[in-house]
């Protein structure tokens, strides 16, 4: 049995509802899914019902967005609590930096000469954690960009024009408030930052797990993780990060997480 433990539907910026996802892991021979939309656990009770239906185990989780000193990274949450009030509170605070956010970089972008509004935008992400894929999604329908990507290099990512800093909790808050909701913290894949020297003081945090199996890491770095994973004494996981089909082919189930490693995960909850 198998596992993909990184996935995105349309509660933030992935491209399938739910049932969907799910459907498409049952195609792919799946047995667990996690969902870890953006800085929300909306779609988490839909998600867990599409899997019950199709004999698909479910895990909670989000992908939270955090900083350390400044760099962000991006820490999964695994079988979350989704009635903690805690858990509750913050993400609908960085929803309302996300939401205000768009508002932002819609401005910019009109200053650029680009006539969009923050309504297109609300729009088209119909979500409470709207981000800045669905900007690029109107800049391509409106054809001021041939396509997602392009979006991303010409204006929307840091240092471009319509770039603006996104206010977030610190890697340690995010890893307490994953603890408090009773899940796990997970670092993100790891070899998108170059920036290995972070783990250390993440593990000092309480970090539980590091993301070694990912669509985007090659052989050698999902070796080197695993290696790392040893050394700090981390849970191994893994996921594709599915979007959905908004690039291209959908990845669910390029990475196949073997169970041995869920319940790993799942003996580290319960203790
Ligand atoms: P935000 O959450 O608003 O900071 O936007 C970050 C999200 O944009 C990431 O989670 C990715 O899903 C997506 N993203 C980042 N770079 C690109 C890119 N070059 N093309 C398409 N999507 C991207
Ligand atoms: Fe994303
Ligand atoms: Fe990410
Ligand atoms: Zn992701």
């Amino acid at each position: 049995m198998y596992a993909d433990l990184h996935l995105h539907t349309h509660y933030s910026d992935g491209t399938y509802t739910p049932e969907e996802l799910a459907e498409r892991g049952r195609e792919q021979g799946l047995g667990v899914l996690a969902l870890t939309d953006h800085d929300t656990i909306d779609g988490c009770r839909q998600m867990a019902l599409a899997c019950a239906e199709r004999d698909i185990e479910f895990v909670s989780g989000c992908e939270f967005t955090v900083e350390l000193d400044g760099f962000e990274i991006h820490l999964l949450g695994y079988f979350l609590n989704l009635d903690c009030s805690r858990l509750i509170e913050e993400l609908e605070k960085s929803q309302n930096v996300r939401q205000n956010r768009i508002h932002e970089i819609v401005s910019r972008l009109n200053k650029l000469g680009i006539e969009i509004t923050s309504n297109d935008v609300l729009d088209v992400a119909n979500c409470n954690s709207p981000g800045r894929p669905h900007i690029g999604r109107v800049l391509v329908t409106k054809g001021h960009c041939r396509s997602l990507d392009e979006s991303f290099q010409k204006y929307l990512k840091k240092g471009k024009p319509a770039w603006v800093p996104k206010a977030k909790m610190t890697a340690p808050q995010g890893i307490e408030l994953i603890h408090e909701a009773g899940g796990l913290a997970v670092i993100a894949h790891p070899g998108l930052y170059h920036r290995d020297d972070v783990i250390g003081p993440l593990v000092g945090a309480g970090l539980d797990g590091i993301e070694c199996f990912y669509t985007r890491h090659s052989t050698a770095m999902t070796e080197h993780y695993l290696m790392l994973a040893e050394q700090y004494g981390l849970i191994v996981t893994g996921g594709s990060d599915c979007h959905g089909e908004n690039k291209g082919r959908p990845l669910i189930g390029a990475v196949k997480l073997p169970y041995s490693y869920v319940e790993r995960m799942k003996s580290a909850v319960s203790v």
